[in-house]
C-alpha cells in the first residue's frame, strides 16, 4: 500500500500514497450555529476515525473493535488503485463490512490515490496531451494529469462519478488523491502553479461534478508530501476541505514540541493550510496506529512504538487549533499482527480522542 519512491529514502513518500480560536469566541453566545453551540460534554472531536486497507480487514472484527474504542468513522484506503478497492466493496467480504458497520453505526469513507484511475494510462496512447510534461519538457504516462487540459478534467469528473457509484461515503465526504508522491506538470501552462495548486485544481473541479450526483459532497483536499506547502494563486471552491497528512513528523516527541527540521517544517505547514482552507471542516490524518510507516511499508510488521503521551498532547495541538476532525491510518494491524501484538493501543487512541471534550 505504501512503497517509495526509489530514489529517495521512506520517509519521503506514502506510496502505494492532509485554538478553540474563532470557534470559542463565540461559545457562551445563545442562538449561534455551529460547533460553538454543541454541549462542553460531549466529544470535541466530530470525526474520530481510522484508516485502514481492505488487507487490513483479515482482522475481520476490525468494525466492532473500532466501535469499541469510540471511534465512529472507519476508511479503506486504496493505496494505488480505486478500482481494485471498488471490486473489494463488491465482493461478498465488502458487502458484510458495509452491512456490520451500517448495523453498528460506524461511517464509511474511502481514501483513495486515484489519479491513474481517475484519467486512465491507456489513453496516453492516443491522447498524450491529456498527461503530465515532465520537467524535460516530454509527456509521461506516469503520474496524475495536465490541470489545463479542459478533456483531462472532463474524464477524471466523470470517472470520480462512476467509481462514486461503488465507493460512496456515508458522510458525503470523497477523498481522490493524486498519484502517491508523484509531481504534477510542468507544461508551459502548469509550470506557474506549484503541485499544491494543480491538486487543488483538481478538488474544485471534482466537487462540482460529485454534487451533480450527490448535493452534500465535500471533496479532500490533501496536504502531504509535495502538496504540503498551502496554495497562493488558487483558492479552494466551496465544498473542498482540508485533509493534512504529517507523513515527515517525528512520533517519540509532540508534534509541538519536535525540533527536527521536518517537523517543523511539517507543523508550520499546518497553520499555513488553515489559514486559506478554514477549521471548522480541517481534517487530519495522522500516523499514531500505522504500523505500516513504522514497518517502512515493508512486511514482517513492527510492533507499534505508540506513545499515548505524545498522542495526547498531539490533540490538544490540534483541539487549540479548532480542528474538530482526526483520524490515523491503522496500516497493517491485521489478524497477524492482532495474535502477535494485540490491539490495545487502538482503545487507548479511540479513549483519547472521547477524552477531549467541548
Ligand atoms: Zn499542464
Amino acid at each position: 500500500m505504501v512503497a517509495m519512491i526509489p530514489s529517495k529514502p521512506f520517509t519521503c513518500s506514502r506510496r502505494g500514497f492532509l485554538g478553540g480560536l474563532a470557534c470559542g469566541l463565540f461559545a457562551a453566545k445563545p442562538g449561534v450555529a455551529g460547533p460553538s453551540t454543541r454541549p462542553v460534554d460531549e466529544p470535541r472531536f466530530l470525526t474520530r476515525g481510522v484508516v485502514i486497507t481492505a488487507d487490513d480487514l483479515t482482522w475481520a472484527d476490525w468494525p466492532r473493535q473500532a466501535k469499541a474504542a469510540g471511534l465512529n468513522t472507519i476508511g479503506l484506503h486504496a493505496p494505488v488503485s480505486a478500482r481494485v478497492l471498488a471490486q473489494f466493496i463488491q465482493s461478498q467480504a465488502g458487502q458484510q463490512f458495509l452491512d456490520t458497520c451500517r448495523q453498528i453505526g460506524l461511517a464509511v469513507e474511502y481514501e483513495l490515490h486515484a489519479m491513474s484511475d481517475l484519467l486512465p494510462r491507456r489513453l496516453f496512447d492516443t491522447s498524450p496531451e491529456l498527461f503530465r510534461m515532465n520537467d524535460q519538457g516530454v509527456r509521461v504516462r506516469e503520474g496524475n494529469l495536465c490541470v489545463h487540459s479542459e478533456q483531462a478534467l472532463q474524464v477524471v469528473a466523470e470517472n470520480a462519478v462512476d467509481i462514486a457509484k461503488t465507493l460512496r461515503p456515508t458522510t458525503g465526504r470523497y477523498f481522490y488523491w493524486g498519484d502517491d508522491g508523484l509531481a504534477w506538470c510542468r507544461c508551459p501552462k502548469c509550470r506557474g502553479l506549484s503541485d499544491t495548486e494543480q491538486s487543488l485544481m483538481v478538488s474544485n473541479h471534482l466537487v462540482a461534478a460529485l454534487r451533480k450526483v450527490d448535493p452534500r459532497a465535500r471533496v479532500a483536499h490533501l496536504a502531504y508530501h509535495n502538496t504540503l506547502a498551502p496554495p497562493r494563486q488558487v483558492k479552494p471552491a466551496e465544498g473542498v476541505f482540508l485533509e493534512y497528512a504529517p507523513i515527515h513528523r517525528r512520533y517519540d516527541v509532540p508534534f509541538e514540541r519536535a525540533d527536527d527540521a521536518q517537523s517543523r517544517q511539517e507543523f508550520e505547514k499546518l497553520d499555513a493550510n488553515l489559514e486559506v482552507f478554514g477549521r471548522e471542516d480541517a481534517r487530519v490524518l495522522e500516523y499514531w496506529l500505522d504500523v505500516s510507516l513504522f514497518s517502512k511499508w515493508k512486511k514482517p510488521a513492527v510492533k507499534l512504538p505508540f506513545n499515548p503521551e505524545v498522542l495526547s498532547a498531539d490533540l490538544d495541538t490540534y483541539a487549540r487549533r479548532g480542528i474538530r476532525h482526526v483520524t490515523t491510518f491503522a496500516v497493517y494491524i491485521d489478524a497477524e499482527y492482532v495474535a502477535k501484538y494485540g490491539a490495545e493501543p487502538l482503545r487507548q487512541y479511540g479513549e483519547a480522542l472521547n477524552r477531549t471534550r467541548g
